[in-house]
């Protein structure tokens, strides 16, 4: 049976090219940047984003502590989504590693914070409170369904922070899903920005890693962090050399991604017993209606049976993401399993 694996873009395999490039790598010691192959990448990656310099690091969650150990002190404070994944999933990383505190303010449904929740967050500065140092965009947004934030959103809250003597970082693990939908470079949606991180690992196709840019002095500091948090590869040019046939050749097909994860969305919408919530980018999220005999767990079960893979996102919430090892065969074929078990499942 073959089976289709819709539960995230990180369950994507590396490419033949990639395999071949990871074979062929020419490598050296990274912690001595003796690594050519890891230094190119870095040079790429900070090339692509439109920052002077970068490092790689072996996750987004390492990058994304990484980012705001080098920006804050202890108890300096951070402004962040309430859905965004460095609050909700990342083990509470921030706190326990860098005694850095978390405001939380409301994710709007496309991602956004508004400009008047950020700015009532940032401290003022009274002897008793934590000091506001760090705003956190995330783009695309995982929770809030795939959704892009735009560059002219990210200078507005760019400028909110410099204002007031914060910086901003954006989690970019999918930023270039955001640029293929907007069809901008992904430097121009992190140009406001004062550092920005992505992941090689999720619709790019790279096995592992993520980098991380910014100034020199700023990526100077992160390297220090990377190391403290057990972060420092030795020949990681090895999985290095796939994120360069990464960035070289996965970046402009992203879009093709998000007309698949569209054509999923519109037949999902004819499929008696799914209630359809929205789709952007790669993600489509859906629940089961009030008439479905199945609770998720057991939907999700049924589909695996047949050879279809999707995943529960809490809260009754069903997610797909479309990625380059599912084409148009997959998600016609994942569109009969679900109408199938549905429909099996008439009282
Ligand atoms: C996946 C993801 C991360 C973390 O990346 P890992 O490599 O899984 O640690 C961070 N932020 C967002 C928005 C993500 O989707």
């Amino acid at each position: 049976m073959t089976v289709f694996d819709f539960r995230s873009d990180t369950v994507t395999q590396p490419t033949p090219q990639m395999r071949a490039a990871m074979a062929a790598a020419p490598v050296g010691d990274d912690v001595y940047s003796e690594d050519p192959t890891v230094n190119r990448l870095e040079e790429l990656a900070a090339e692509k984003m439109g920052k002077q310099a970068a490092v790689y690091v072996p996750s987004g969650t390492m990058s994304n502590v990484a980012a705001v150990l080098a920006h804050c002190a202890r108890a300096d404070e951070v402004i962040l989504g309430n859905l965004s994944h460095l609050f909700l999933y990342e083990c509470g990383s921030i706190s326990a590693l860098g005694g850095v505190h978390p405001y939380p303010v409301p994710n709007q449904p496309d991602g956004s914070m508004h400009l008047e929740d950020i700015q009532g967050a940032v401290r003022t500065g009274a002897s008793n409170m934590p000091t506001s140092r760090l705003i956190v965009l995330e783009n695309t947004h995982n929770r809030c369904v795939g959704a892009s934030l735009s560059a002219d959103y990210t200078r507005q809250v760019a400028d909110l922070a410099h204002a007031n003597g914060l910086n901003l970082h954006i989690d970019g693990a999918r930023i270039f899903n955001a640029a293929a939908d907007q069809g901008v470079p992904a430097s121009q949606l992190a140009a406001p920005a004062d550092s920005v991180t992505f992941c090689l690992s999720k619709g790019l196709s790279a096995p592992v890693g993520s980098v991380l840019c910014g100034s020199e002095a700023f990526i100077q500091k992160a390297r220090r962090v990377r190391k403290q948090l057990g972060g420092g590869m030795r020949q990681a040019g090895v999985i290095a050399a796939a994120g360069i046939v990464a960035l070289e050749t996965m970046t402009e097909r992203l879009i093709e991604d998000h007309q698949r994860a569209a054509t999923l969305a519109a037949g999902l919408q004819h499929i008696p017993r799914v209630d359809f919530e929205a789709q952007h980018t790669n993600m489509v999220y859906f629940r089961l209606s009030p008439e479905a005999p199945f609770d998720v767990d057991e939907f999700i079960q049924q589909a695996k049976t047949k050879g279809l893979l999707i995943g529960a996102a809490g809260g009754g919430r069903i997610r797909m993401v479309t990625h380059y090892w599912v084409d148009d065969q997959a998600v016609k074929s994942a569109l009969d399993v679900i109408a199938a078990v549905l429909k099996g499942a008439s009282r």
